[in-house]
């Protein structure tokens, strides 16, 4: 992209309604703590803003990625295109029959809002990273829960640019996707389906999942979840790849987590190259050993 393309692009997004930033270091803005610098990094200040910048943007045939809490994708040394970042759509209200929360609400944001309303339903995603936008395109899950079963509505820009509204059954979510994924559409905001509860249950209940990831997670380094998606239900990916020896295996600072085998960690100044070729490592490992070909469930952003 040449440097007077994104002087105008500075210019429109910012006066469409946006925080525009030319070189954003894309490590501030990943769990994994690994990206060098977006040429643009775009902050819609609105739902508004949201759709007229996509508009804009898909009227120019200009690509964009959508970045939510950061929390599934790794990062190049630099990133040559566009970055929406949902961070400002961080608006949550509570209805009659449920909760209507923006796309870039983090996750346990939701949670503690819950808690504070006497709002129970969700304590499954207790700690969950990254926000309710991320959760709903990857159709994250937790401790035998996914977020499908308790979305109720979603706000989204579709493939063509037009803005939809459909209900939780028609959203096709399966194993860490859904319909949004399919066809690569925007989450601007969702409706969760919550019931009153005792906020003593409540609170209990989420210091139990929280409880469990502190005990299973290697939350004190910086990752971006489980490395690899189960290939079939019976296939735990942690536990081969730890029984392969390979747990604490690294190349430069991506490291296979010494506590989960099925994360991978930045010790300090991990780069994506780094990441990449572990996880061949690790493949090929387990291919060897098993015949499984492991796919990623982080995403390698090129
Ligand atoms: C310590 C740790 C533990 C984790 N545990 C779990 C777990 O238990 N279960 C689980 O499922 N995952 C887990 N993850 C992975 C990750 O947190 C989830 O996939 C999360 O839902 C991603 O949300 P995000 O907002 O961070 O998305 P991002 O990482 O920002 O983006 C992920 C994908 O979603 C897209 N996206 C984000 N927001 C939108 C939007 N509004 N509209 C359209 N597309 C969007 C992006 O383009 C990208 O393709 C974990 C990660 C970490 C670091």
């Amino acid at each position: 992209m040449a440097k007077r393309d994104l002087r105008s692009y500075f210019h429109k997004l910012s006066t469409l309604g946006a925080d525009v930033r030319l070189n954003e270091p894309m490590k501030w803005h990943t769990t994994m703590k690994i990206g060098g610098p977006a040429a643009l990094f775009v902050s819609p200040h609105s739902i508004e803003a949201m759709i007229g910048i996509i508009d804009f943007l898909r009227s120019e045939a200009t690509l964009y990625r959508i970045l939510g809490g950061g929390s599934n994708v790794v990062f190049p040394d630099s990133y040559d295109g566009i970055v929406i970042s949902t961070r400002n759509l961080n608006l949550i209200e509570a209805g009659d029959s449920g909760i209507s929360i923006q796309a870039g609400v983090p996750v346990n944001s939701v949670i503690w809002f819950c808690l504070s309303k006497g709002l129970a339903g969700l304590e499954f995603l207790t700690g969950l990273p990254g926000t309710i936008g991320g959760a709903v395109f990857m159709n994250a899950g937790a401790f035998g829960g996914e977020i499908g079963e308790v979305v109720k509505l979603v706000e989204y820009i579709d493939e063509k640019g037009i803005v939809r509204r459909i209900d939780g059954d028609s959203c096709e979510f399966s194993y860490r996707s859904s319909l949004f994924r399919s066809f690569g559409s925007t989450v601007l905001r969702v409706e969760l389906k919550v019931e009153q509860g005792d906020k003593e249950v409540i609170r209990s209940n989420m210091q139990d999942i929280l409880g469990r990831r502190l005990e299973k997670q290697p939350l004190d380094l910086p990752s971006a979840g489980s490395a690899f998606v189960r290939p079939y239900q019976d296939f735990f990916v942690g536990s081969t790849i730890e029984k392969l020896g390979l747990k604490a295996l690294s190349v430069g600072d991506a490291q296979i987590s010494d506590k989960h085998a099925g994360f991978i960690v930045n010790r300090g100044n991990a780069t994506q190259r780094d990441v990449v070729l572990l996880i061949e490592k690790i493949k090929d490992a387990v291919r060897e050993a098993t015949g499984v070909t492991l796919e990623e469930e982080i995403q390698i952003w090129r």
